[in-house]
């Protein structure tokens, strides 16, 4: 069975192996930069640290993508999933009374560890009243998933802009520069806007800045949350971000928003530290804050797979191997994910 997934972002290349599990021959066409996965930090989190709260269906979420990213580090020989603590940093005493009561929901337990961290264990971060330690969370080395799943394609992967115009039709499969497929995946993120086959009019995107910098004095073995995570990525390099803007979509990084978020760590640390790179990518968010998945209305072969938002590591396993079970074994899509929700949107 000939498949075509067209993105190599989170989504494009977490897809791509659900569906070589299923034995299926995938191709993939992708512009060179995958865009918002390219800046995420890959921290995986099914909680929400500014209001001590879980994420839609976290335990479900949480319970796929670990054991996933765990299997794909094996299959493929390639490191990338680092499980490492986050410390989210109190800015008042409200805020541990807050944490405390958090810890204790049912939801939250497995995850929220009630006692607080009362030090900082590194003079370079400012934390007088303490943190709380967040467990059974990480980060995925995103620019190694997006290596590793092209040098397993090999001569199936193709560096290009997918053109549109260029789909024919064999009967009900789509034939596209010499290949009929029996499924396209369209894995644009934000960029599906020029999709002409979806009028995903629901995608509103999140503009997110962020840094990446060198210091010898920051902490390496967690994630830090305050104003901003402050994640390490080795080698001294840590992953400072992010800013959230629904209403700029203008694709390169600002000035203003490199200014903010070095007041924003600034809050955080004095220790000094060298800015390696600044940059800014569009998060596929959309209008009821769910993923957009299935197929489309009329063209049965066409699929989605959008929609990842602020949490693209912590869902794209699930939400691939529900849309490989609704296409393979005929499962229903849960409604909430299920993009014909906006269909009276759809063009065709
Ligand atoms: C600053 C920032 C920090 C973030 N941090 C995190 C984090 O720590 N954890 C987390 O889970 N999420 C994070 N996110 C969100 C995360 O980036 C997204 O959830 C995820 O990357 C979405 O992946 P995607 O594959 O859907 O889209 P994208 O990563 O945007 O990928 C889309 C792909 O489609 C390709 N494409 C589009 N159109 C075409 C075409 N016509 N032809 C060929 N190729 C095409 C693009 O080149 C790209 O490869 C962050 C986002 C930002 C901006």
């Amino acid at each position: 069975m000939e498949c075509l997934v067209v993105g190599n972002g989170i989504a494009g290349c977490v897809l791509t192996h659900q569906l070589r599990k299923r034995n299926k021959n995938v191709h993939m066409i992708a512009k060179a930069a995958p865009k918002s996965s390219q800046y995420a930090a890959g921290i995986l989190n099914p909680t929400v640290l500014k209001r001590y709260t879980a994420v839609w269906k976290a335990h479900e979420f949480h319970a796929a993508a670990i054991p996933f990213y765990d299997n794909l580090e094996k299959t493929l020989a390639v490191p990338m999933w680092h499980a490492l603590p986050i410390h989210r940093i109190f800015s008042t005493a409200a805020e541990q009374n807050a944490w405390m009561v958090a810890a204790g929901q049912k939801v939250l337990q497995n995850f929220l560890v009630p006692q607080l961290g009362t030090t900082s264990p590194s003079t370079a971060l400012h934390a007088p009243f303490g943190y709380g330690l967040v467990q059974q969370v990480g980060r995925l080395e995103v620019p190694s998933l997006v290596a590793a799943t092209k040098a397993a394609l090999g001569q199936n992967y193709t560096n290009a802009n997918f053109d549109y115009a260029q789909v024919q039709w064999v009967g009900d499969k789509p034939h596209y520069k010499g290949i009929t497929y029996d499924y396209i995946f369209f894995c644009e993120g934000y960029n599906a806007h020029h999709n002409p086959f979806f009028d995903l009019s629901a995608l509103i995107g999140n503009k997110g800045e962020m840094l990446r910098i060198k210091s010898h004095h920051l902490p390496e073995d967690a994630i830090w949350k305050g104003p901003l995570f402050i994640c390490p990525l080795g080698a001294q390099k840590f992953w400072i971000g992010a800013s959230f803007d629904p209403k700029n979509k203008e694709a390169s990084p600002s000035e203003e928003g490199k200014s903010w978020l070095l007041r924003q760590l600034a809050k955080m640390t004095s220790a000094p530290f060298e800015i390696l790179s600044h940059n800014s990518g569009i998060r596929p968010t959309t209008k009821d804050r769910r993923p957009l998945l299935g197929k489309h209305t009329t063209l049965k072969r066409l699929h989605l797979l959008n929609g990842l938002g602020t949490r693209g590591v912590l869902m794209a396993p699930l939400l691939s191997e529900w849309l490989c079970d609704a296409i393979f074994k005929n499962s229903p899509l849960p409604s909430e994910v299920d993009w014909q929700r906006f269909a009276h949107l759809d063009s065709n």
